[in-house]
């Protein structure tokens, strides 16, 4: 029994090893393409279902940022990870009850649609004398029930979200439809893209516009031909996720 699970765990290993490699080689094609060189985008790997020590060893592999999307998970996969070469991000929606549990662990969340977030956000992160980086999560394709500030709202909240003193605007994220057609992702990602470099000319104060986080393992060696540098991707780093364990 030890012995199949020790090379079950072998060959995972070999996986994301095999895996990593050609995920970076497309990020570094489509950085060229793009003008950019590969160490401008920075590869996140979303760890969602993945055990701490398949995360672990990606991050002997030179893995640098992590992004968990459950507070419950991170909760329980904290104490294991190996943080000290690695970041650890929050890319998931969040409840602003959860927050506490956040502050001081992780280096950014990604997911921040409402002032009553950031407010949250920048409440216990000034009571710990921390700043908290952020993003501003964009609902680009405008869908019902969807986590995100809708298009139309967006420069509003980045303005009020930029008057509190414990968080800072480091960017935008973006999940645009599941369902969209290739060309249609294309666009919500150029629109994306727009609205960052928008943002970032506004030079507002509290607001740096570094990273745009959009693309996925289906898709983002498109994303960053549309601007974004920072991609988060699980599936084409671990496999396919087994929510059943
Ligand atoms: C799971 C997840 C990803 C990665 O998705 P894959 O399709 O597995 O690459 C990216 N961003 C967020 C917010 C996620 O929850």
């Amino acid at each position: 029994m030890t012995e199949k699970l020790s090379s079950d765990l072998e060959q995972r290993f070999l996986d994301v090893e095999e895996n990593l490699k050609t995920v970076r080689e497309r990020i570094a094609e489509a950085a060229v393409k793009s003008g950019r060189t590969p160490r401008d985008i920075t590869l996140l790997a979303a760890t969602k279902t993945v055990s701490a020590q398949v995360i672990n060893h990606g991050i002997e592999l030179g893995i640098d940022h992590i992004g968990e999307n459950r507070v419950q998970e991170l909760e329980d996969k904290f104490d294991s990870y190996d943080l000290s070469h690695c970041e650890l991000q929050f890319i998931g929606h969040l409840q602003t009850n959860k927050v506490k549990y956040l502050i001081g662990r992780v280096s950014m969340i990604q997911s921040v649609d409402q002032e009553k977030l950031a407010k949250e956000i920048s409440r216990l992160s000034e009571k710990q004398n921390l700043t908290t980086d952020i993003l501003i999560e964009v609902n680009i394709g405008h869908e019902p029930n969807k986590s995100g500030v809708l298009p139309q709202n967006l420069y509003e909240l980045v303005e009020t979200v930029s008057l509190l003193p414990g968080v800072r605007i480091r960017g935008l994220m973006a999940i645009p439809p599941a369902g969209a057609s290739e060309k249609e992702t294309m666009n919500y990602f150029l629109q994306m893209n727009q609205y960052f470099v928008d943002i970032k000319s506004k030079k507002i104060d509290n607001v740096a516009m570094d990273f745009l986080s959009m693309g996925m393992s289906a898709d983002y060696p498109q994303a960053i031909l549309a601007g974004a540098n920072l991609v988060r991707v699980g599936t084409a780093l671990f496999g396919p996720r087994n929510y059943n364990r």
